[in-house]
């Protein structure tokens, strides 16, 4: 078998809900991954930044494995050892008072919301089913039928409906939008400190302090998704901690487990995840002893290895190199740490073209929106795999 019949059996069987590189990868180590044909790239895109500390990272393949022959899965039903511990672990990183631990991004997202609804009903006194919630143009917040409600993207609701009401969009970026938006229904307001699926955007400097600002002064939840941006991809732990912002509200996943294993998680005050009483919410592998224990050894890999700091140190090199080069295609660059939107101009028709040009040279990158090249490789990645990267980006992005 080689690559194109992978391909045709997949393209049988499996439903075409994405369009991926024609790469199909059957090995991964680092930041380096090998297809079925043998052929070597660089992992430019980490899954979404679930890679941060890169494919099968030892310490991760070690805890999975002891813990996998010892206990996998008890379901809430029962209580296991590992939980207790992430819970305590995440708190203690994050300084919030408690966690509620689901699996995928997207229900973390919903979990947020339904805790936000419910505090908004019980604590800021909201009429019964009149909850709003704002949410930005420009977002990705997952698939879910509630989450698909305030997407941007036509193409993510087209055909999905009906729909969930409760939510409203604001522009991203402007503050003063976010308090012309509020009304007393508001019970949150939900952004991600910097777009990722929007093609790696940061919003103008004092954004999020503003936000705060507004959202303190309206009694209205701060809820920062941090699923992509977190875990020190921007070069900070958090995002937000980029305008020292603490939310009231964060939503975890993606590198909580190091690609393990889908592990999320929500994390809040008392007085938020309080409002849930036994049997409000729940999920059969939430909270699993394996899930738990690899997000934990997860945690500490990124703290251990210095993570943030190499986001931040080696981010701004590569973002100083790039903008070295002369690429007639080039609009502009935009980013923090290692995560980079590179933005082409309307007549470079498109970057999909420039990502499968970028595959056959060995670097393994993914267009977001139609004119952007997304750059968000292993946080493990050392100044050499950059420069090398560097090579590819350089020579497509000149000759193309
Ligand atoms: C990826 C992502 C999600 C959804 O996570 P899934 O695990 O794919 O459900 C939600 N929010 C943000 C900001 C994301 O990047």
């Amino acid at each position: 078998m080689n690559t194109k019949d992978y391909i045709a059996v997949e393209d049988h069987y499996g439903a075409h809900n994405y369009k991926p590189l024609d790469v199909v990868i059957t090995e991964g180590k680092g930041v380096w991954v090998k297809d079925v044909d043998g052929n070597r790239y660089m992992d430019f895109l980490a899954a979404y930044s679930a890679l941060n500390q890169g494919h099968c990272h030892p310490r991760l393949i070690k805890i999975m494995q002891e813990q996998m022959a010892k206990l996998a899965l008890t379901s809430r039903a029962f209580r296991n050892d590992q939980l207790p511990f992430l819970a305590k672990e995440l708190c203690e990183l994050t300084g919030f008072e408690m966690m509620l631990p689901m699996n995928s991004g997207a229900e973390a997202v919903e979990t947020a919301i339904k805790a936000a609804r419910k505090w908004g009903y019980q604590v800021k006194g909201v009429k019964n089913d009149k909850a709003e919630i704002i949410a930005c143009e420009g977002n990705f917040h997952g698939r879910t039928i509630s989450i698909i409600t305030f997407s941007p993207e036509e193409q993510y609701k087209q055909g999905f409906g009906p729909l969930t009401p409760g939510f409203k969009m604001i522009e991203y970026g402007d503050a003063d939008a976010l308090e012309a938006a509020i009304t007393p229904n508001t019970v949150a307001f939900l952004v991600e400190p910097i777009q990722g699926e929007g093609g790696v955007i940061v919003p103008p400097e004092g954004y999020l302090k503003k936000a705060r600002e507004i959202c303190d002064r309206h009694k209205v939840l701060f809820i920062a998704d941090e699923i992509q941006s977190g875990l020190g991809r921007t070069g900070k732990m958090f995002a937000s901690e980029h305008e020292n912002v603490k939310p009231d509200m964060i939503t975890i996943g993606k590198a909580l487990s190091g690609g393990m294993y889908p592990v999320s998680a929500v994390v809040a005050s008392k007085e938020i995840l309080g409002v849930f009483k036994p049997g409000d919410h729940g999920s059969t592998y939430g909270g699993n002893p394996l899930g738990c224990a690899v997000a934990r050894e997860a945690l500490k890999v990124i703290i251990d290895e210095k993570l943030p700091q190499r986001a931040q140190e080696l981010g701004d090199y590569l973002m100083q190199q790039l903008q070295k080069i002369k690429s007639p295609h080039v609009d502009f660059y935009r980013g923090k740490g290692l995560w980079i939107g590179i933005v082409l101009k309307e007549e470079a028709n498109g970057a999909r073209r420039f990502c499968e040009a970028l595959m056959e040279k060995g670097l393994l990158c993914k267009e977001t929106h139609w004119n952007v090249i997304r750059l968000a490789p292993p946080l493990i990645i050392s100044k050499e795999e950059i420069d090398w990267a560097l090579e590819r980006l350089e020579e497509v992005l000149t000759t193309l």
